[in-house]
């Protein structure tokens, strides 16, 4: 298991498993990505990235180094077996959940978030889940194979039923989807209009906040499988964050990154950045 191992060093931030609070990790899976393939190299690109970056959030006004986060480096995976892969995710979150520790994951592919959700669902029955992402992520199944990254919602309605989805930002998906949504999960098109409604809404109970990155811009945020023009700013994605710090936080992802897609690296500054608050909104 992942918290057998030794966490990962970063200068200032550093915990160990034991007395930790919340714990990172990498997911590097994108074995049933339909269109470019590379989220696998997410994590690695994010860890290089993230000791360059302030500990220190002007946005939320809150500093990593004042809390015990611990980085257990990313799983090891079989690939070719989706099934398996799920499996181990699932297993390794659990036992985190277990030992009472918040979860933060980074992909990968978004379909690492169903095992993530459905660990936490065990201990969270009450579990609502806020999903950013470009894409409404319902389908049924996509070319016959239910586990892909363009069903994981529709997987995670499964587990949890109705009600309990909050979806912002879509603007992509089939006309099935969308009226699978009007009907089962509560959607924000285009946007991230009405979040200070939802977290009124939710309180105090469990929240699993999933970040599809392809949400953002592709002006801002090119390094991406399956980019959708038409997205959210930088900006605007912090603003949000900043009205969710009153919601109890307890697992969350960051996913869809594909760095060898933006030569920049601006993606994956963007991506750090993101997963810098997320955990900063999660511990604060
Ligand atoms: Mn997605
Ligand atoms: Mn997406």
């Amino acid at each position: 298991m992942l918290k057998d191992q030794q966490p990962v060093m970063h200068e200032g931030v550093f915990s160990e498993y034991a007395e930790s609070d919340l714990v990172i990790f990498g997911i590097p899976f994108d074995g049933t990505v339909s269109f470019r393939p590379g989220t696998r190299f997410g994590p690695q690109a994010v860890r290089q990235e993230l000791d360059g970056l302030e500990t220190y959030s002007p946005y939320l006004e809150l500093d990593l180094v004042d809390y015990k986060i611990c980085d257990l480096g990313d799983l090891t995976l079989p690939f070719g077996n989706t099934i398996k892969v799920m499996e181990l995710i699932e297993n390794e979150a659990r036992s985190f959940v277990a030992d009472n520790k918040k979860t933060l994951a980074v992909g990968g592919e978004h379909l690492v978030s169903y095992p993530l959700i459905k660990a936490h669902l065990e201990k969270y029955p009450d579990l609502h889940v806020v999903h950013l992402d470009a894409h409404a992520d319902l389908r049924d199944d996509y070319q016959g194979e239910k586990l892909s990254h363009a069903s994981v919602m529709r997987r995670v309605f499964d587990e949890m039923g109705a009600g309990e989805i909050w979806q912002f930002g879509i603007r992509s998906g089939t006309k099935e989807e969308f009226g699978f949504a009007a009907k089962n999960t509560v959607m924000q098109k285009f946007d991230l209009e009405g979040i200070e409604k939802i977290v009124g809404l939710i309180g105090d109970q469990p929240v699993y906040f999933s970040i599809d990155l392809d949400v953002l811009d592709p002006s801002i945020f090119s390094g991406t499988g399956t980019p959708e023009p038409g997205g959210v700013s930088f900006k605007e994605l912090m603003n949000t964050m900043q009205q969710m710090t009153s919601l109890n936080i307890v697992g969350g992802d960051v996913v869809e990154l594909s760095p060898h897609y933006d030569l920049s690296g601006v993606s994956t500054a963007v991506a750090c950045k993101v997963l810098r608050e997320l955990a900063l909104i999660m511990v604060g």
